[in-house]
């Protein structure tokens, strides 16, 4: 493979979210006007952050087999898989926590943690 055919295979991003098929249309909607022809690595799975072993596995593919240089954690309002635990203090620890792990294996890249409401709107995540 030469040089070029590697830089066609690059994309710009990894988008984790949770699988809940009630945040598919606000994703796609925040997706399409964030990246507009760009593209990026998605990743949906249960409770998006709160499995971050998984999370970092997935990272470090994205990192290594499509040089993204961002990555956006979301987690939402009304997750099942959280349970009693689905309070937006619970999300907003894990997110913070996930964001400090990733950076720490990841220097290069750009993390930013967000939570989405089921109305479909995105709140920033910042300390
Ligand atoms: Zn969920």
């Amino acid at each position: 493979m030469n040089k070029h055919e590697k830089n066609l295979h690059n994309c710009q991003a990894i988008v984790i979210t949770c699988m809940d098929f009630r945040l598919r249309k606000g994703i796609r909607k925040w997706t399409i006007e964030k990246f507009k022809n760009k593209t990026f690595d998605r990743v949906a799975i249960a409770g998006g952050v709160k499995n971050l072993p998984f999370i970092l596995d997935q990272i470090e593919l994205s990192f290594k087999l499509h040089h993204i240089s961002e990555a956006y954690l979301i987690n939402h309002e009304d997750c099942g898989a959280y349970g009693d635990e689905n309070t937006f203090k619970k999300h907003k620890e894990d997110l913070l926590f996930a964001k400090q792990i990733i950076k720490q294996k990841f220097p290069a890249l750009k993390i930013y943690t967000l939570f989405q409401k089921l109305d479909g709107k995105f709140i920033k995540v910042n300390k």
